[in-house]
């Protein structure tokens, strides 16, 4: 029997990029590595440039800086808030690459409801 990957059931391009703006991104260290690879700068230099420490109860957590954002407050500062993409998508942190842990995102899903439901392709419902 062939194994088969189930077919992906959201089109990210047709998003302004929601998981982005989720404001802990972590990093763990073979991120930043692959970050300073990435800029050809030292995992310290990329670790303070890109990261910052989140005090969380369980311990710190280091993760990704923002940038302001219209759509969502904030955001990752590697997203393009033009074009609404990932600037490093080759370099991006393992948790990016793992979003969103399936074939279905729950925010393409109330996207793609409330544009049918206003009757417009492009609506983006506000933060
Ligand atoms: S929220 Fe879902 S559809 Fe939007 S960019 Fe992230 S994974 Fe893609
Ligand atoms: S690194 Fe790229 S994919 Fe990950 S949160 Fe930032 S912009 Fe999004």
């Amino acid at each position: 029997m062939t194994a088969t990957t189930p077919r992906v059931r959201y089109d990210c391009s047709r998003c302004p990029g929601y998981c982005c703006s989720y404001p802990r991104i972590e990093v763990k260290a073979a991120d930043v590595k692959r970050l300073a690879k990435h800029f050809d700068l030292t995992v310290e230099q990329a670790e303070r440039r890109f990261t910052r420490l989140y005090k969380a109860e369980g311990g710190a957590e280091r993760i990704l800086r923002h940038q302001k954002d219209e759509i969502y407050g904030t955001v990752c500062r590697f997203f393009d808030t033009e074009e609404r993409r990932c600037t490093i998508y080759t370099a991006r942190p393992a948790v990016c690459r793992q979003y969103p842990n399936g074939s279905r995102c729950g925010y393409y899903e109330f996207i793609q409801f409330e544009r049918k439901h206003q009757d417009d392709p492009d609506f983006i419902p506000s933060a």
